[in-house]
């Protein structure tokens, strides 16, 4: 339960929405409370009036509520016939009737209405929270269950903060007023009446216990069955290849069969549940009965007391009937708001710097023997690994697959923080660095580009905040993939993505350069990003955007060294160590790892050629 305190600061925020909306409750209730009164009046009234049989004029004092007395001195100070008393009664009933729904129309329209300005608060709360979480936090939890917790969790929180906040405030105050005004009456007929009904509350309770767990396991089988059939559906071919279906139809059968039991078991529990209600205020409105005729024939109580009670009663079903499922409602959410917890509480490990500088960006970049290993895997990717790199310098990144590279222009971006060594940009420290300042002068094309489900236009804008058609055009040109684009049926327009059209690999890696290449920064990182189009094709592109590198410092992760002559500086990296440095020329002298790599690819490229 102690899960539920973190939703304090949002019941602070809308702590006069709350107030109102139980003080609507009590109105409503009030009104409610008022009308069993109201009938007790006029059954005491008609047997006085018409002198009937058994009418006790000496019995308990009436005790009305101030209300209901004055009502009954202002009929009965009138010389009213009885008949016309009886219809303003009935009318003045009526009249509670509407009162007491218009309020909890009220107390609706302010708790739930409350409710769901908490569960949107709380959705932005974990949204921009998550947005604050760094890199690793993402690689130790899969997407599925970010989005259930952001989704089912949060909405599962809502049945407490709206109806199960509602429903109980409700039953408290019901049962509070009822009882007062019936003990009021007469505290030795509240009493029996009342006994049964912590027994009634105590096994609704377990019950409800009982169809909580079953239906969890309910929920888990058919999780089960629908995993069972959704692999079977996709992986179809394989299943036909192999001739399994006879096994897959054993294994849904199997489940199937364990559903139906499951819920063969839950109808069994939830059939008793009404009837036991039933059976407790069956007993309750007995003893009224009973007990209450005993007391009218000696004389103690009057006629119109048993009928109050007996609606009384009857009011209170409801209310209490749903304790057992509002404390499920209740517990689901603290299950929930625990899972809330863990990720709300996960601090990011990156972070903006206390004091936080904004150097003038000019595209100097030092690697001071840098270290790093991750996190969550404990892999040693860096190995002391220094680089300089001037403003306006063309650096190449090469090297086996698994040796580093990404890695260091990720500690480039502050996705993760070294831990070894240091790097700097134009001599500040990153640590140091204000993080969005540091982001914004980097136009970075990850290497496995992401687009959104959007227009092409407003992908290649999407690091700029507004759609300059002009700069999108130009970016899209110098990444050669404007003809391209233009083909497409609605040209910038068109929607690519999940719902538009299938870009191909070579495709969106260019639009994810082009989108780069639009947002102005001193810095350019490209990773890998032309590992899609062949050599030519990356020649042309590096020959294009060439006016956009000249005023840039630029770092290009590649496995393709053909085009790499006119770079300043060209690291090999192998295990996170640099092996080998130098310009292409130098490299090739040197005839290690890089001249062998050139060698191969140049073969390789002859033979495609020929
Ligand atoms: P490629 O050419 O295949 O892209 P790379 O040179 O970019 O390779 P990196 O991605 O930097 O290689 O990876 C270096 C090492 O770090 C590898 O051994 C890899 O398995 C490991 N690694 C990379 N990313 C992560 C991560 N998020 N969590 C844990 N280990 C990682
Ligand atoms: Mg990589």
């Amino acid at each position: 339960m102690k899960h539920l305190r973190h939703l304090r600061k949002y019941f602070v925020r809308y702590r006069w929405r709350l107030a109102v909306g139980i003080f609507f409750i009590l109105v409503s209730n009030y009104f409610g409370v008022l009308a069993p009164q109201v009938t007790g009046f006029i059954i005491d009234y008609v047997q006085r009036a018409l002198k009937l049989p058994g009418y006790q004029p000496k019995a308990e004092a009436a005790n009305y509520d101030v209300l209901v007395q004055r009502f009954i001195d202002t009929v009965e100070g009138r010389e009213y016939s009885v008949g016309t008393i009886v219809a303003i009664a009935g009318v003045t009933i009526l009249v509670l009737a509407l009162l007491r729904g218009l309020f909890m129309f009220f107390m609706r329209q302010t708790i739930i209405v409350m409710s769901r300005r908490i569960e949107y608060d709380q959705k932005n709360e974990v949204y921009a929270h998550y947005q604050k979480l760094d890199a690793g936090f993402y690689k130790a939890n899969s997407v599925g269950d970010l989005m259930s917790r952001m989704a089912e969790d949060v909405s599962r929180v809502r049945m407490f903060t709206g109806p199960a906040i509602m429903y109980l405030t409700n039953l408290v105050a019901l049962i509070a007023m009822t009882v007062f005004f019936m003990y009021k009456r007469s505290p030795e007929l509240t009493l029996y009446v009342l006994s049964p009904l912590p027994l009634l509350a105590f096994t609704i309770y377990r019950v409800n216990t009982v169809i909580h767990r079953r239906s969890e396991a309910l929920q888990a089988t058919l999780s089960a069955i629908t995993v069972n059939a959704q692999q079977s559906y996709s992986g179809i071919r394989v299943i036909k290849s192999f001739v399994q279906e006879r096994a897959m139809e054993g294994f849904f059968e199997a489940n199937s069969e364990k559903y139906r039991r499951d819920a063969t078991e839950l109808a069994k529990i939830e059939s008793l549940y009404f009837p036991s209600m039933a059976l407790f205020i069956g007993i309750s409105t007995l003893l009224t009965i009973m007990i209450g005729g005993l007391q009218v024939i000696s004389g103690e109580i009057r006629l119109a007391t048993i009928v109050e009670f007996v609606i009384y009663i009857n009011m209170l079903t409801f209310p209490v009937s749903a304790i057992g499922w509002t404390a499920s409602m209740i517990q689901r959410a603290a299950a929930s708001q625990k899972r809330l917890n863990e990720f709300l509480h996960t601090e990011p490990l990156i972070v903006n710097p206390e004091e936080a500088q904004k150097p003038a960006l000019h595209g100097a970049i030092e690697f001071r023997s840098v270290s790093f290993v991750y996190p969550n895997t404990g892999i040693r990717a860096l190995h002391e690994f220094s680089l300089s790199i001037r403003p306006g310098e063309k650096v190449a990144l090469v090297g086996r697959t698994g040796s580093g590279k990404s890695t260091v222009v990720q500690l480039l971006l502050r996705l993760y923080d070294p831990t070894g060594g240091e790097v700097l940009v134009d001599g500040v420290p990153l640590r140091r660095i204000d993080l969005a300042h540091l982001r914004g002068g980097i136009s970075y094309v990850p290497q496995d580009g992401f687009l959104f489900s959007d227009s092409v236009a407003r992908n290649i804008a999407f690091g700029s905040g507004t759609v300059d058609m002009e700069s999108v055009r130009s970016a899209a040109t110098a990444a050669a993939v404007h003809n391209e684009i233009m083909s497409f049926p609605k040209g910038y327009e068109t929607l690519v993505g999940e719902r538009g059209v299938t870009l191909s690999g070579g495709q969106k890696q260019r639009v994810s350069i082009a989108r780069a290449l639009a947002k102005p920064s001193p810095i350019l990182v490209l990773d890998d990003s032309l590992s899609a189009v062949d050599t030519r094709t990356e020649r042309a592109i590096l020959d294009h955007i060439e006016a956009y590198l000249r005023e840039r410092t630029s770092i290009v992760i590649t496995h393709k060294v053909l085009s790499l002559s006119g770079f300043d500086q060209i690291v090999v990296l192998d295990e996170g160590r640099i092996a080998e440095s130098g310009t292409h020329d130098s490299l090739l002298k040197q005839n290690g790892i890089y001249a062998e790599m050139y060698r191969s690819q140049l073969a390789q490229d002859d033979r495609t050629a020929i």
